[in-house]
């Protein structure tokens, strides 16, 4: 058998390492700008066209290459950066590999500008699909550009593999954010389809955070500092109130590197044990500087994991220096004696006092399973009869304390009375109190065939969730007018997020008075929306939308709507009067489709007769 071995052409050879270095557009993001930092610049430019995906361009003013250089920077393990594999263990810069340029070359089309400071003129060279174009001369400022258009051209799988615009520029985004971080001495300025994104002149490390994440960082931030033998730390971790439901804010740096590590990350939420709310993670932004001999960065091929001779100490370091800081300035829990207490309970006290003071129409005969056949019709008739009576089930969330302690008594009360009934059938349950609530997490009902358990926030989710839903497609709401318009503070990310849901947030009653860079003014919000409660509902619904992972049929207005049913619903653990059980039962029933959450998860499940007896049997 004669031989079959061959050698990859050189062209196939990128292509393959291109699929290793280049995901998507913030791959290559990532690369130009590191080059850029390597390249010892103070001033870089990232320029972007639809999300990457028809140009990304990083202009610099480092050195720049010569006309040989410029050309053998596409050729594969091409790098000035090491000469030797000793000069592995003492890397200073970001790449070394040499690879990142081909692995570019190899899979859109590149134009290289670039001038060195001794060179009176510059060099450009176009390369596609690792063929070079042409190379010329060129009238050019020193430094580099390098624009990459059409990413993955010659390979339509990968392309067609990309995601939504939206997802593809939040990852570059990401990418911006860990590299400016990183290097608050140098100047970045980003644009997006034209339009400024982000402009962060050269400044220091608090500054450069405020610039990204917005004016209102400033006052979130504790300094964390600490210098032993092993390491050196510094930077900044944010006070526990400020916590966010996302994990977005939280960035490593290892000497200069923007690395993820879910240990180090362990040993930040250790020290903050105890001080942050549930589901919240804390914010941080801390650079670690390390003898380069010990650690191992070659581990992972787009560098982001790393490996450290000592992890152990560096856990008890960093997790001490974390303490110390929340500790000196005064972190731990703090009253607040200045809060306004009518923040907390939108709705007048003297009604929850009494539960029987909400006047509420029950419809007592209604049995949601007997109608199924007419449910098209159902929903509206029977929401005629209980009209404008959202508040009630509102006055059971915002009760906090007191509230449960009454509801207890009262549904203890009541269920003695309803233990006689049963025992001796006289009574149909309807006509007496037909609900009562388990562990303040389920609503039970009963019904002909048996009895209904009901998940609560569940349910109240789903009614919402249509009511929102509703409110959005008709394009109508109720608003309420706020006496003194509320200031929040966003990131300029978080605002282009909220420009794009701002009309439908409208239609669920919210008035914007105005949308600044890094703030946004409300003057009226949804009825039923407790001005306490706006921040968080906003940020759980920016939460959401950059979390979400949208497919062919994302909607932002499903988005919205189940995003703030998801705020507003009761939660489990809350207590809730009898009448307001019997209002969310009915409600739920009158809803479009009661079985299932808006997330898709089923709201009640029904227990028949039948099962009961046989459990007894
Ligand atoms: P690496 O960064 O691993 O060395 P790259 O493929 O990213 O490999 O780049 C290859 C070489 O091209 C670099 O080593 C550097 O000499 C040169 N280079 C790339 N980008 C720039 C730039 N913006 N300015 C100056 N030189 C650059
Ligand atoms: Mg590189």
């Amino acid at each position: 058998m004669s031989d079959i071995i061959q050698l990859l052409p050189d062209h196939v050879a990128n292509q393959i390492a291109a699929g290793e270095v280049v995901q998507r557009p913030a791959s290559v993001v990532k690369e130009l700008l590191e080059n850029a930092i390597d390249a010892e610049a103070s001033s870089i430019k990232l320029l972007i066209k639809d999300a990457g995906k028809t140009l990304v361009q990083v202009i610099d003013n480092g050195s720049g290459m010569s006309v040989t250089d410029a050309r053998l920077s596409f050729e594969r393990h091409a790098t000035s950066k090491i000469r030797s594999a000793e000069d592995l263990f003492q890397l200073n810069t970001k790449g070394f590999r040499g690879e990142a340029l081909a692995s570019i070359a190899a899979i859109a089309h590149v134009e290289l500008k670039s001038k060195t400071e001794e060179d009176e003129v510059g060099t450009q060279l176009i390369i596609e699909g690792s063929e070079v174009v042409s190379q010329e001369v060129v009238v050019t400022p020193k430094g580099t550009s390098i624009a990459v258009k059409n990413l993955f051209f010659n390979i339509p799988a990968r392309r067609n593999f990309l995601k939504s615009n939206q997802v593809e520029t939040r990852h570059i985004i990401d990418e911006f954010h860990r590299v400016a971080l990183a290097h608050p001495n140098i100047q970045f300025v980003m644009y997006h389809n034209g339009s400024e994104v982000f402009n962060l002149p050269e400044s220091n490390y608090r500054q450069r955070i405020v610039n990204i994440f917005g004016s209102k960082t400033n006052e979130k931030l504790v300094p964390v500092n600490e210098e032993t033998e092993v390491v050196k730390i510094s930077g900044f971790v944010g006070k526990p109130e400020y916590a966010k439901k996302s994990r977005g804010e939280q960035f490593f740096f290892v000497n200069n590197r923007f690395i993820k590590s879910a240990y180090l990350n362990h040993a930040i939420s250790s020290a903050f044990e105890g001080l942050l709310k549930e589901s919240t993670h804390a914010s941080y932004f801390l650079n670690l500087n390390v003898n380069p001999e010990t650690i191992d960065i070659n581990i992972h091929p787009t560098k982001t994991e790393i490996k450290f001779d000592d992890e152990h100490t560096l856990y008890a370091i960093l997790r001490a220096s974390v303490k110390h800081s929340l500790g000196q300035f005064n972190i731990a829990p703090v009253l607040d004696f200045e809060r306004d207490s009518n923040l907390d309970t939108p709705y007048d006290y003297k009604d929850i006092q009494n539960p029987s003071t909400p006047n509420i129409e029950v419809d007592r005969s209604f049995n949601p399973f007997q109608e199924r056949q007419t449910s098209g019709n159902r929903a509206t008739a029977f929401k005629k009869q209980t009209p404008s009576n959202w508040d009630s089930l509102y006055v059971g969330l915002e009760s906090k304390g007191t509230k449960s302690q009454q509801d207890f008594t009262s549904v203890q009360f009541e269920s003695e009375e309803q233990t006689g009934s049963i025992f001796n059938q006289q009574t149909p349950v309807e006509t007496k109190q037909s609900t009562f609530q388990i562990q303040n997490k389920y609503v039970v009902s009963t019904i002909k065939s048996g009895m209904l358990v009901i998940d609560q926030y569940r349910a109240h989710q789903r009614v919402l969730y249509e009511d929102f839903l509703k409110n959005m497609t008709i394009k109508e709401s109720m608003s309420q007018q706020l006496l003194f318009p509320i200031q929040l503070h966003f990131s300029s990310q978080e605002i282009d997020i909220l420009k794009q849901v701002k009309e439908d947030l409208e239609y669920t009653g919210f008035l914007f008075s105005d949308i600044s860079k890094d703030s946004i003014e409300i003057s009226g919000v949804p009825v039923h929306v407790p001005e306490s409660e706006v921040s968080v509902i906003l940020e759980q619904l920016i939460n959401d939308i950059e979390n979400e992972v949208p497919d062919s049929n994302f909607s932002p207005t499903d988005l919205l709507a189940k995003s703030m049913a998801k705020s507003l619903a009761v939660k489990t653990g809350q207590s809730l009067s009898v009448p307001e059980q019997e209002h969310l039962v009915n409600s739920l029933f009158g809803c479009k489709e009661p079985n299932m959450s808006p997330t898709n998860k089923s709201t009640f499940i029904t227990l028949s007769v039948d099962e009961l007896d046989k459990k007894f049997i």
